[in-house]
């Protein structure tokens, strides 16, 4: 792979036309074997099996990595349980994967376990057919006593009439995608955060590229022999770009956390799959989720109240009194459906994935599409994406993700819901802390900065869990936007303006449930940055127009929605 200024690299003609038409001249210049588009669990799984068989690769994305659909799950390990009955092959595929990933990606993993209840409103007689299908579909499920489902959790609804264990599990998204980057980054590759594809670039029925774009609009004219389309939900968009059409229906789905955890295991209602039918504990809160309705553009779509109101009458039914819990916040994602004929509900979508070659699809080589699929099936899609692209390439080797772990998971040991507090206690009286709510030292959080080139306390958030506690930043944004200020040698006006888009897009999340002890810290909130900060009238730099980050918001803000984090 060579970067710049090589003489060898030319723009086709058709190249020069997409690049006339997306506005763009060309800058800088790259060249690779697979050039991966998305930045989620897919595309970086994808990088990473990619360079680790030895292909020269490349990874764009327009945002940070993870602030796609990734960013936004449920957290869930599938099993395969949910999908034994309605979708026997996603079963299978979940399963097989929970396996392998809990031997190459301990460290990102918690071994919750899952429950499968049947509650009041549930019909008893789909018990029967759960079994049946976990015993066709190679999910272990182990019935156990009512009783002893209720010693294992107290706080589940006492009505239940059956309970079956499951191995389920919880993922942590961000965790997972990082860990896989720098990986894939060992292995060779580079991934580039903050790269938005403006055009897929043609040279006859050849896909040669992308250009793509920055915020601070420089271009790069990525050259490649075979592009990996792995933009989950806006694959269909990027597929157009090339000529070629792809159907991916984008699945709304919301999600409440609440500010502690109410389960200790993931539990599943004993049913066909419906909207929020299951409570996921992960990291420090419970998740209920999730609805799933067709948003027309995955970009524009909005929590309505009644779903919210729907996501809190459904957890009422797992754990009573779960609607008068204090929830922290609200967010959404869409997920990446492939059907090539419209269905009637999105529901009835298979989860299960697909490789699409353009090349026998729509007479266009070079071009791939890897779309579908579940998080914990990432490794499996990537693989079966690198297969394909490999055998464009000329060149098949074999892949080797299902038996390398990711780095920190060579040991093999789970993550544990205390180690945060373990690690903390050893620099408890040497170093300041700046998150109580989810003990972020000061050394770590100034680590962080100085990786990372942009200035955004929202990716610090994901990247440290920063102002994801009950304060919801409250306490602790304030002095992490000192410590930006000082650590990026940031101007004042761009310090102010690094705050006011966090809160921004933290308080799409929190306004739409606020009530009882949530209001309370909302209004103690308000009243540290408005009252004493008066932050609205800070003097600020403009926001950057095409920032990643700033899109994102966008999306949530065009449609009243909250965007944010998996928990
Ligand atoms: C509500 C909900 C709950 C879910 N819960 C679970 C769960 O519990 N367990 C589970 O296994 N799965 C779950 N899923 C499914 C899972 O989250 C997705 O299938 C998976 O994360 C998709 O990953 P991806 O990498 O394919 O897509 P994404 O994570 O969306 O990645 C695509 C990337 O492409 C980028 N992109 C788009 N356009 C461009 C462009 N022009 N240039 C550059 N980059 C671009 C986007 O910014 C994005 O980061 C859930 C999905 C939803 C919606």
């Amino acid at each position: 792979m060579e970067e710049g200024r090589d003489p060898h690299v030319r723009l086709g003609g058709v190249a020069e036309a997409a690049s006339a038409a997306a506005g763009l001249s060309a800058g800088r210049r790259i060249e690779c074997e697979v050039l991966v588009l998305g930045g989620g669990s897919t595309g970086v799984g994808v990088a990473r099996d990619a360079a680790m068989r030895g292909f020269s690769t490349v990874l764009v994305e327009r945002g940070d990595l993870a602030t796609g659909t990734t960013g936004r799950f449920h957290g869930l390990l599938h099993s395969g349980g949910r999908y034994a009955v309605k979708d026997p092959q996603a079963a299978r595929e979940c399963i097989g994967e929970n396996v392998i990933l809990r031997r190459i990606a301990a460290d990102c993993i918690e071994d919750t376990g899952g429950l499968f209840v049947t509650t009041p409103i549930d019909d008893p007689h789909y018990a029967e057919r759960f079994i049946a299908g976990c015993r066709d579909t190679g999910v272990p499920a182990e019935e156990i006593p009512v009783a002893e489902a209720l010693r294992r959790e107290p706080r589940l609804n006492p009505r239940i009439t059956r309970a079956f264990v499951v191995p389920d599990a919880t993922a942590d998204a961000w965790k997972t995608v990082w860990t896989c980057a720098r990986s894939a980054t060992e292995y060779g590759a580079r991934i580039l955060p903050y790269h938005e594809v403006a055009a897929v670039t043609r040279d006859g029925d050849q896909v040669t590229g992308v250009l793509a774009r920055r915020p601070d609009g420089e271009q790069v004219q990525i050259r490649a022999r075979v592009t990996v389309n792995a933009t989950g939900a806006w694959a269909g968009r990027i597929a157009e770009m090339a000529g070629c059409r792809v159907q991916v229906l984008p699945g709304k789905g919301i999600m409440m956390a609440s500010n502690h955890r109410l389960v200790q295991t993931v539990v599943n209602r004993c049913e066909m799959p419906a909207d929020g039918d299951i409570l996921v504990p992960i990291r420090t809160v419970s998740v209920i989720g999730t609805t799933d309705t067709l948003a027309a553009d995955p970009d524009r779509w909005a929590v309505t109240k009644a779903e919210i109101d729907q996501m809190l009458q459904a957890g009422e039914n797992l754990v009573p009194g779960f609607a008068e819990a204090r929830i922290l916040r609200v967010w959404g994602g869409v997920r990446p459906l492939f059907q090539d004929h419209a269905p009637a509900e999105t529901r009835d979508v298979t989860r299960a994935h697909a490789v699409l070659d353009h090349r026998a699809r729509d007479g266009v080589a070079g071009f791939l599409t890897i779309t579908g699929g579940k998080f914990c099936t990432f490794r499996l899609m990537a693989q079966d994406a690198v297969d394909a692209a490999s055998r464009v390439l000329g060149s098949p080797r074999p892949c080797r993700t299902a038996d390398e772990p990711l780095p920190d998971s060579q040991e093999r040991r789970f993550y544990q819901i205390g180690s945060r507090l373990a690690e903390r206690e050893q620099t408890l009286t040497d170093e300041q802390l700046i998150c109580e709510c989810e003990l972020v030292r000061r050394g770590r959080l100034e680590d962080e900065m100085s990786r990372r080139p942009a200035p955004s306390l929202d990716d610090l958030r994901r990247a440290l869990r920063l102002g994801m506690g009950p304060c919801q930043g409250g306490f602790c944004m304030f002095r992490a936007t000192g410590i930006l200020h000082q650590v990026k040698h940031l101007s004042a006006a761009d310090a102010g303006q690094a705050l006011l888009a966090f809160l921004e897009e933290r308080w799409k999340g929190v306004y739409p449930l606020l009530h009882g002890d949530q209001l309370r810290q909302a209004w103690l909130d308000d009243w540290i940055f408005q009252g004493v900060l008066d932050v609205e009238h800070l003097p600020l730099s403009a926001p950057a127009p095409e920032a990643g980050a700033e899109r994102q918001a966008g999306a949530g803000r065009q449609a009243g929605a909250a965007t944010g984090p998996a928990s």
